[in-house]
């Protein structure tokens, strides 16, 4: 019986996919979530290996900033060792020391590579200057509103980043007192370009840039991006460096760099102004405490953000692989359990089939010992039936001959009487000595004798018990030979008999007596027939005739037929209608076997004239 079907709640069949949708949906989330965590670990590790090159980089900058300009540092203090440089500030007028001064400086300025050097008095006025051969040489302008230039006056040395009044050149500005006896008499400039330390930073990767201390932006790897101002500037400020002409005209509006997310130690991740792509920044900065300045440096976080976006990626890629596996292992132990069951389901059918088989083979041997029991008790039955049978012809010939020796006493009953006669009457004749009437009469008692004769050898041939030896049998003589033992009885009974054969030498196969057994027993019923039903006329006609590979032998009487009822049951082992003691109602059933087993059969008929008839169909003998 096939296990029942686990009940289904509907309610929980509707959840089923809902908390697996719920699953799915918190796996995914988890998923993503840890593929941020790696997109930011990676990130992070990626910035940290660039704040670890962006703040070498920025130490080298510095350092070679440092480098570069502490080569000047000491140049505007060697002018005071200059007697030339001494006398014509204490002598201004001495046009002939200013020209050997300017070609001082100018040989100095020459090989110091410096931009320009020029000497000023108290009153901030350019007495000799590196350029004094040029249309725009500094000699004579009066540059104290340059800080440097005022701070130097006031004692201090003055160093100061600025825009060239007259050529708008920027350059870092060397300022220092020249002092005789310990009283200052002027102050010597030195101006030093420091523009190409951007072409160096413009080679790296990043961007630099390098702001004074009110965050203006004074080198810069991006040219775009000089003169402007890392913050906005405060308007004392502004005014301040209006006043020093510090960048002379540049408008110093705000860089516009925009701080995303700030880091510690001064770091940061910005958007960079144009021209520079829009895209993040690392900015690091450091501050050269010397001068107060701020130099920045900035590297590309593109390559940073593609790592981990690729670190993402593989995340995302690996959870989904992982994911997979598990699906697939799940799927395997799925199928697995499947085919386990599929084979145990197997297993049960095909035990059931075998107990099944088993079952069915032990139900057949025994209807096979049933059956075998039964046919042995058929056979048994057969036996006994086909030895009844056999008694029973024996017994129908016996009642035959017990109805004949009645009539075959009556028939030899006269011609004994007749023998007795005579041969009391021969012996009175020869006695007498007429032996011719003598002779005569024994001829007769010897035909007598030879009729006797002829009648008893029929009888004892009939009573034997016929073998079942098949021959062929001459239709006519068998016929013959049984009206012989009915003889007696038409002659009797006045019965017209007729009989034909064609051909004449019509043979079957059969057996001669049990033949002439059934023809007595036909013409026995004909006769009675008539008899009883006290027919006239009566007739009794045997016609044999072949008929393909067959003889058929048909026994027609003119008694009063047989109605259909009755021809139902005319076979049939003790049906009679005769009067008790006259029939045992045996005598058809008999001749129907005798004749089935000469391999033919016996039937009734009612022929169109009136009357009975049957007919006798036999195998035909060459
Ligand atoms: P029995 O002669 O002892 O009765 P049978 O088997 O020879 O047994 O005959 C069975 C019955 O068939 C007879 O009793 C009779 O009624 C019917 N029968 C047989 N032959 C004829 C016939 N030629 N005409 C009419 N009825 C017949």
């Amino acid at each position: 019986m096939p296990a029942a079907a686990p009940t289904v709640n509907p309610r929980q069949a509707g959840r089923w996919p809902r908390r697996r949708l719920a699953l799915w949906g918190v796996l995914l989330l988890a998923c993503v979530a840890l593929a941020g965590v790696a997109y930011r670990y990676a990130e992070d590790a990626a910035i940290g290996r660039l704040r670890l090159s962006g703040a070498q980089r920025l130490d080298s900058y510095a350092a070679s900033l440092e480098h570069l300009l502490s080569k000047y540092d000491f140049l505007p203090g060697t002018f005071e060792l200059n007697k030339d440089v001494i006398a014509l500030l204490q002598r201004p007028g001495d046009t002939a020391l200013r020209t050997e001064v300017n070609v001082y400086l100018e040989r100095v300025n020459r090989l110091a590579r410096s931009t320009s050097i020029y000497i000023v008095n108290l009153q901030g006025v350019t007495q000799a200057a590196s350029n004094w051969r040029e249309p725009d040489s500094f000699v004579g302008d009066n540059v104290a509103f340059r800080p440097y230039v005022r701070d130097a006056l006031r004692g201090a040395p003055g160093g100061f980043y600025g825009v060239g009044t007259t050529r708008g050149e920027p350059g870092y500005y060397f300022a220092r007192g020249i002092y005789q006896d310990g009283r200052m008499l002027g102050v010597a400039t030195v101006k030093v370009n420091i523009e190409s330390l951007e072409g160096t930073w413009a080679d790296a990767g990043g961007k630099a840039l390098l702001a004074d201390a009110h965050g203006v932006v004074f080198l810069s790897s991006v040219p775009e991006w000089k003169y402007r101002t890392l913050a906005p500037l405060t308007p004392a400020v502004r005014r301040e460096l209006e006043q020093s002409r510090q960048y002379v005209s540049h408008a110093l509006t705000p860089l516009g760099l925009r701080v995303v997310r700030a880091l510690d130690r001064g770091a940061s991740i910005v958007v960079a102004p144009p021209p520079v792509a829009g895209g993040p920044m690392l900015s690091q900065s450091r501050t050269l405490a010397t001068r107060n300045w701020q130099l920045v440096y900035l590297s590309d976080l593109a390559p940073a953000r593609a790592g981990a976006r690729a670190a993402a990626l593989l995340t995302l890629l690996s959870e989904a692989l992982a994911i997979m596996l598990v699906l697939y292992a799940r799927q395997r132990h799925r199928l697995g359990r499947q085919r386990l069951r599929a084979r145990e389901d197997l297993q049960r059918a095909y035990d059931r089939l075998e107990s099944l088989v088993a079952e069915r083979t032990a139900s057949l041997q025994t209807m096979t010992r049933e059956l075998r029991d039964e046919n042995m008790v058929r056979q048994q039955a057969e036996q006994q039936l086909r030895k009844a049978q056999s008694e029973l012809v024996q017994a129908g010939k016996m009642a035959v001959l017990g109805q004949l020796s009645a009539g075959i006493t009556h028939e030899l009953n006269q011609p004994l009487t007749a023998l007795r006669t005579m041969s009391d009457n021969a012996r009175v004749l020869i006695e007498r000595g007429r032996l011719d009437d003598a002779r005569a009469n024994l001829a007769t008692i010897s035909q007598l004798v030879e009729r006797m004769g002829l009648l008893t050898g029929p009888l004892r041939q009939f009573a034997r018990k016929a073998d079942a030896m098949l021959s062929a049998v001459a239709v006519g003589e068998a016929v013959t030979a049984a009206l012989f033992l009915v003889e007696r009885r038409i002659a009797q009974e006045r019965v017209g008999f007729r009989m034909s054969t064609h051909p004449r030498d019509l043979y079957a196969l059969c057996d001669s007596n049990r033949l002439q057994q059934v023809l007595v027993n036909l013409f026995s019923n004909a006769l009675d027939a008539m008899e009883m039903a006290g027919s006239t006329p009566r007739e009794l006609v045997v016609d044999a005739g072949r008929d393909g590979a067959r003889v058929r032998i048909t026994v027609t009487d003119s008694g009063p037929g047989v109605p259909e009822e009755i021809r139902t049951h005319l076979f049939e082992p003790f049906f009679t209608t005769k009067p008790q003691g006259k029939g045992l109602g045996l005598g058809l059933a008999i001749s129907e076997q005798i004749v089935r087993e000469f391999g033919g059969h016996l039937r009734a008929e009612s022929p169109p004239g009136g009357g009975a008839r049957f007919i006798i169909d036999l195998p035909r003998a060459e």
